[in-house]
């Protein structure tokens, strides 16, 4: 039982009606449209940033090896070219160490070619990675500038509920001052229970409960009507206070 004015219970029935509106608002925020895009896009740009990184390490890898393969083919060549010298010099006469040096040349000079194939295919390789880091980047700064426009969206939208939260906040707190400040207590400890869903009043229609949707039975709707001790609350779970319309 709650003793309470008409008046005081037709104030509380308004408070109620912002508190809905603000509970609502809070719902609109958390699900403003461009969040999960949002979320999306900074979701596909840690995936990216991996795959630059895997990237960008296979290029350092590649690199070396492309290095590497290309001091080895420029030592075989250098080596080739002594022998090479050292074969048309005219200072060998001996035709057995003449043929020698040619089967070394033949020998550094296929050497030398297979370092140089090798480090071609090599050069290809780290161009493939070269031009997968290009459209990754690429990929990366669409969806960068994307995520920008969402985050404004999101930050616009917030601005807007923001606001009308403020406005709900001002009209309730001038509505709240108009009420026993016991009666915005239970209010609002009725609120509070997680079985009331956000309503503490409501108004009784025929014998329709509209904070919990029940149909009470007539004998508990009659008491409510000539109920002399004040008013009654829902005997349903919601427990929220009645209010004959
Ligand atoms: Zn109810």
């Amino acid at each position: 039982v709650v003793q309470a004015t008409a008046e005081e219970l037709q104030a509380l029935l308004a408070i109620q009606e912002h508190d809905t509106a603000i509970d609502r608002l809070a719902r609109r925020r958390a699900d403003l449209p461009a969040r999960a895009p949002l979320e999306e896009a900074r979701q596909r740009l840690r995936e990216l940033d991996v795959r630059r990184a895997a990237r960008t390490a296979d290029a350092e890898q590649v690199q070396a090896r492309e290095q590497r393969l290309d001091h080895e083919a420029s030592a075989a060549a250098t080596h080739a070219d002594e022998v090479e010298r050292n074969l048309y010099s005219g200072t060998i006469s001996s035709p057995r160490e003449l043929q020698a040096l040619q089967a070394d040349l033949d020998q550094l000079r296929r050497q030398q070619r297979a370092l140089e194939d090798r480090e071609l295919e090599v050069m290809e390789e780290r161009e493939a990675i070269e031009r997968d880091l290009t459209d990754l980047d690429s990929e990366r700064s669409e969806i960068v500038a994307k995520a920008a426009e969402l985050e404004r969206e999101v930050a616009t939208g917030e601005q807007d509920v923001d606001r009308d939260v403020a406005d709900e906040r001002s009209k309730r707190e001038a509505l709240v001052a108009t009420v026993n400040e016991g009666l915005v207590a239970d209010y609002e400890r009725r609120r509070a229970n997680a079985k009331n869903r956000g309503i503490a009043i409501a108004r009784l229609v025929g014998n329709r409960c509209q904070g919990c949707g029940l149909t009470l039975p007539s004998v508990e709707v009659d008491r409510f009507r000539h109920a002399p001790e004040g008013t009654v609350c829902c005997p349903e779970d919601c427990t929220c206070i009645l209010v004959p319309s």
